[in-house]
């Protein structure tokens, strides 16, 4: 019988934890053929989540709890659940029911149809802030126009993913895991699943500006190493203003325009053209820097789906 693992972080949910484990049981329960275990995840909360999580897991062996010293944040949680998971097949999603339990019978269809990656995309979003939608979009883009790999759209952590996938990801050696780009970064047979986001059932957001920051940072930077470029950039924009200036004074003086106070020509040329210098030389080292920090991260320069007659 093949076995399905949920994986659910939580990080102050008292109001939310008992209604997960049982919309998230009913769901399993109904579906026949299947076993199934949920790993909770308490991302060092400090309320009663961790409580509730011990009374459900006495209750019921299906349950599995890991619980964090302190809080490591989302992506920390749920990278930890994927190292748990003993089902042919994982599931990642919210504690907060946003992304809904009952779509997951139709999502086993496509894994059973061959799909190792079927990833949630958000097609509506109820119940969201304009800002939190404003910054998700600007955050996605400029994502997008700065990665190397495509990340799609709209996409959070809602997924289902088979476990050669899974393994795939334990087995990357980097720290700091953005998920949602690395799943997309590791190829294999991927489908967008659209569904409609729902509101949170109780409780307020975990995710606060500061940590949508973070967020936004691990994912640019674990991406792309194209912001040190930019600097080179902007060099190249100082060392042709002086040259510019340059031309200016000189014309200048040959045409006796007389409009320069003395010093202003030498300031401004020194100043615009070192600048420009050394922006320059840390864009050289920046380029340095990128190809050492693409090395550190160690990831796989390549992985193999199958192999035929080897
Ligand atoms: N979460 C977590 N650690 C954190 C912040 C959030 O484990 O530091 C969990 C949270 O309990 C929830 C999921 O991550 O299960 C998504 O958080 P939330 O619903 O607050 O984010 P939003 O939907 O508002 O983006
Ligand atoms: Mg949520």
């Amino acid at each position: 019988m093949k076995k399905i693992s949920i994986v659910i972080p939580m990080y102050y949910e008292e109001q939310v934890a008992e209604e997960c484990y049982k919309r998230v049981t009913n769901v399993l329960k109904s579906i026949e053929n299947y076993d199934y275990e949920i790993i909770f995840i308490n991302d060092g909360s400090k309320d009663k989540t961790l409580d509730i999580l011990e009374k459900l897991a006495q209750n019921d062996g299906k349950v599995k709890v890991i619980s964090f010293s302190r809080n490591f944040g989302h992506q920390a949680a749920v990278t930890a659940g994927l190292k748990y998971v003993s089902g042919d097949a994982v599931i990642i999603m919210d504690a907060d029911l946003q992304d809904p339990p009952e779509l997951i019978p139709d999502m086993l269809k496509y894994w059973e149809n061959g799909y190792d990656v079927i990833y949630g995309k958000r097609k509506k979003r109820e119940g969201e802030s304009v800002f939190k939608l404003l910054t998700a979009k600007v955050f996605y883009e400029t994502l997008n126009k700065l990665s190397d790999v495509e990340i799609p759209k709209d996409t959070g952590d809602f997924r289902l993913v088979d476990k050669k996938v899974v393994d795939v990801i334990n087995n990357l050696p980097e720290h700091n895991k953005f998920l949602r780009g690395l799943f997309s970064w590791v190829g294999f047979k991927q489908y967008a699943y659209e569904y409609e986001r729902k509101e949170r059932v109780a409780g307020k957001t975990k995710y606060p500006l500061k940590k949508m920051i973070k967020l936004a940072k691990d994912g640019i930077f674990s991406f792309s190493t194209k912001p040190l470029k930019i600097v080179g950039g902007l060099g190249i924009i100082s060392v042709i203003i002086s040259i510019v200036i340059l031309v200016y004074a000189i014309l200048s003086y040959a045409y006796n325009w007389n409009n320069l106070t003395a010093g202003w020509t030498s300031m401004m040329c020194t100043m615009t053209f070192l600048g420009g210098v050394i922006l320059i030389s840390l864009w050289m080292i920046g380029e340095y820097i990128g190809r050492i920090y693409e090395e550190t991260k160690q990831r796989p320069q390549y992985i193999i789906e199958k192999t035929i007659n080897i």
